[in-house]
């Protein structure tokens, strides 16, 4: 990918690593589940959560319906007493956030009146957010609540390694598909989609989420399409397309769950299979026009 160098203000921080944590550090893995769990149970990030809710279900969980049980009652929280704030976009990986995060103010500053940019904000581990605790296994997310994306970079080297998914692009992907769940917030689908699952079933819940999912994948698309760096070049270069699908294609519901030895279970889908998630991700880069992202009202 091509993109200008982005200089940050106080739209991105860097968090460091939250000091005390869970139970004081002594809670080890039993306080990471049962810190995540008012957030997998409680729709508490609405959409925001991301790509590996999914994942950590399966790894931690070993299939989702254990999440169910146990716990919910700790202050999920992380204490971020005697954390190390670092310098934001100071190492290689944050610097390519920061740059793809510059690059859709950009985008999305054309396409939205009065766009209001997200903040981002990385994080090393665990630290908190205005949803809750950030936990890196949680991979990157969006808190409505304080419009802020959360990433740990840490993510970018899973990407490459037990996803299979290297190269920029796919990272960008990660970066423009929170952005996206953004543009959700600001343009109040977000709230009329938590609206919808408070009424509706459990399975229908996640039928929305899915398609939330899919509109922030096209989202992402979009930015992508439309990106050019200030010389007026295209920001995507011969290659990025196959390696951002290539992401999309590891992180769908169904490829998560086969890698994961179980059986894909379509009601338990929360982000798309990987045929949709690369279906929809290609729309948008294909079009460029996020009105070309209607997942609510596709049939599929
Ligand atoms: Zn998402």
């Amino acid at each position: 990918m091509r993109l200008d160098d982005y200089d940050p203000g106080d739209d991105i921080r860097d968090l460091g690593r939250g000091g005390g944590g869970f139970g004081g550090g002594g809670g080890g893995m039993g306080g990471l589940l049962i810190g995540l769990l008012p957030m997998l149970l409680g729709r508490k990030m609405g959409c925001g959560t991301i790509l590996l809710l999914g994942v950590l279900a399966f790894v931690f969980f070993g299939g989702g319906a254990q999440m169910l049980t146990g716990g919910g009652t700790t202050d999920p929280m992380a204490d971020s007493r005697g954390s190390q704030q670092g310098i934001a976009c100071d190492t290689a990986a944050e610097k390519f956030a920061c740059n793809v995060f510059g690059s859709t103010h950009q985008v999305w500053g054309s396409l939205i009146t009065n766009y209001q940019k997200p903040t981002l904000n990385f994080f090393t581990d665990q630290n908190r957010s205005g949803c809750g605790a950030a936990q890196s296994a949680m991979g990157p997310f969006y808190c409505p609540a304080d419009q802020g994306v959360y990433l740990d970079t840490a993510f970018f080297t899973e990407l490459a390694g037990r996803f299979g998914a290297a190269g920029d692009a796919a990272q960008a992907y990660v970066v423009a598909h929170e952005v996206g769940h953004h543009i959700q917030t600001i343009s109040g689908i977000s709230d009329q989609v938590r609206q919808a699952q408070q009424r509706g079933s459990q399975s229908e819940g996640n039928q929305l989420q899915v398609r939330m999912e899919l509109q922030a994948d096209c989202y992402a698309g979009v930015w992508a399409a439309r990106a050019k760096t200030a010389d007026g070049q295209p920001v995507m270069e011969p290659g990025d397309m196959e390696e951002a699908m290539r992401a999309a294609n590891a992180i769908g519901d169904d490829t998560l769950m086969r890698a994961a030895g179980q059986r894909p279970v379509p009601e338990s889908f929360t982000h798309g299979t990987s045929e949709q998630r690369m279906t929809w991700l290609r729309r948008g880069l294909q079009t460029g026009d996020p009105r070309q992202c209607d997942t609510f009202n596709a049939s599929f």
